[in-house]
């Protein structure tokens, strides 16, 4: 009987330890839950300010308060309502803040009294100049100031050469119109950098350069199609060349020296023969990081990267 009795009272002490171990390991299952839902939320939160700044960056530094509504717009769309968020524009231009805060309702908190949670998220996305860049055309752009929408020559044609027998051509990665036709078709696929010493492409390369400029336009499939009033982000139309000094000379001893970089979007390009000319359009033009390093303390030609800062 006593033997009995000792193991039923055991057994009332293990029923009572696994009721209050259970109760503790669902309360914590229920926390986890809560901590989820609120971790959930925040990445989302984060996600979608992280992507609005970035959009908005792409007007900067021109458009401050356009990029301010670009940025509204894709924070709307990433399901953060207008009241939630909030976007400025540093002094410079070249930076955009968004900082959003919701509450998210929490479920099994509420036995502790926590009903909701408040989460907030900042991003900063800034611009600077590029200094690396893969994907130049082999043209090389004289270094002085450019105004937005001026017409500059990027190849010229016979004749009108400041450097006799230099086109404005430049020879990257190895020789031969097959090389040259293809750096102005698909950009040149590796980085350049700002000091770099690039050798100069001797001759007119007529043929190779119209076929490839022509290759740029009929690739431009927008409508209406890219013009300096309106153009698509990304577009072949829109090219990124080189900006710097040659040293004087063409031929084998022809040398430039890499300043900077600047977008022109194509505008016409016109002639045969030795009379091959192309020319665009200068643009203020923003470029995803991956593509390109930037820094602050080079020239500025009005070509940007955007990157979050935080
Ligand atoms: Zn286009």
């Amino acid at each position: 009987m006593q033997w009995r009795k000792i193991f039923s009272e055991e057994r009332g002490n293990v029923t009572v330890l696994v009721a209050f171990a259970t109760a503790v390991l669902i309360g914590m299952a229920a926390l986890a839950v809560d901590v989820g839902i609120m971790f959930y939320n925040k990445a989302c939160l984060v996600k979608a300010v992280d992507a609005a700044v970035l959009a908005g960056a792409q007007e900067l530094p021109l458009s401050p308060a356009q990029a301010v509504s670009q940025a509204e717009y894709y924070a709307t769309r990433n399901g953060v309502g207008s009241n939630e968020v909030s976007f400025s524009v540093s002094c410079d231009k070249k930076t955009i803040t968004g900082t959003a805060q919701n509450t998210v309702e929490l479920f099994f908190a509420r036995v502790f009294g926590f009903n909701t949670q408040d989460l907030t998220a900042t991003s900063k996305a800034r611009v600077s100049p590029v200094t690396s860049y893969t994907g130049i055309v082999p043209f090389g752009i004289e270094d002085q100031n450019y105004s937005l929408g001026q017409i500059v020559t990027l190849k010229q044609g016979s004749c009108s050469e400041s450097i006799s027998g230099w086109f404005g051509a430049l020879r990257l990665g190895g020789n031969g119109a097959d090389n040259y036709r293809s750096n102005i078709k698909y950009g040149y696929q590796a980085p350049i950098a700002v000091g770099d010493v690039l050798q100069v492409e001797p001759g007119n390369m007529s043929g190779p350069t119209s076929q490839g400029i022509a290759h740029r336009i009929d690739g431009c499939n927008h409508s209406p199609g890219c013009s300096i009033s309106s153009y698509k982000e990304g577009c072949p139309r829109i090219v990124i060349a080189p900006i710097g000094y040659n040293n004087g000379r063409s031929g084998a001893n022809g040398r430039f020296t890499v300043t900077g970089f600047a977008a022109f979007i194509i505008t016409e390009y016109t002639g045969s023969g030795n009379n091959n000319t192309v020319r665009g359009a200068f643009i203020r033009y923003v470029i995803p990081s991956n593509d390109a390093e930037d820094g602050l303390d080079v020239e500025d030609f009005g070509l940007y990267s955007a990157r979050l800062t935080q």
